[in-house]
């Protein structure tokens, strides 16, 4: 079993929001409502969910691309350089996407990192409401050194 490692975080958090277009209204009174909250952290987000977040909450947010074009990937790998703390993902359980593959990647390495996720307005809420959401928090990272040491059969070492 791999050793933990610990991230500390700080009341102040990098908080990445996403939501298809189906679930765009929903993330957006989400987030009318908890206006207040996300202006004290520092809030990124896909391109088209950026813009229309931005307009309606009237807060800075860093826009990245649209998930389509690779959104959700450039999110993903911040997840994996710790550059994330909190992933508010809205996904759209009723319609295939164009980027299927990258949707699912995103959720997996959110959880290959131990990242919390909100994929519905309820989950978003009992995060939100959250103590630790204000305070310090000091997350456990998978320690993932065995896995990068482990052994592949080469042609190098196949004699060893
Ligand atoms: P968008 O991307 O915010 O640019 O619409 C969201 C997504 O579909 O991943």
């Amino acid at each position: 079993m791999a050793e933990e490692i610990k991230k500390e975080l700080l009341s102040r958090k990098t908080i990445a929001l996403v939501a298809h277009d189906n679930k765009k209204k929903d993330l957006i009174e989400w987030a009318k409502y908890n206006r207040d909250s996300l202006a004290n952290h520092t809030i990124l987000a896909t391109g088209t969910t950026g813009i229309l977040l931005e307009k309606t909450l009237d807060i800075k947010i860093e826009k990245l691309q649209s998930g389509p074009l690779g959104g959700d990937q450039q999110i993903g790998a911040m997840i994996s350089q710790s550059e994330i703390d909190l992933l508010i993902f809205f996904w759209d359980p009723l319609e295939a996407q164009p980027h299927d593959p990258d949707v699912k990647a995103l959720l997996r390495i959110a959880v290959v990192w131990n990242i919390p996720i909100a994929c519905n307005r309820a989950s978003a809420d009992f995060i939100f409401s959250s103590p630790l959401m204000t305070s310090e928090y000091t997350r456990l990272v998978p320690d993932y050194e065995n896995y990068r040491k482990r052994r592949i059969a080469t042609e190098e070492n196949s004699n060893e």
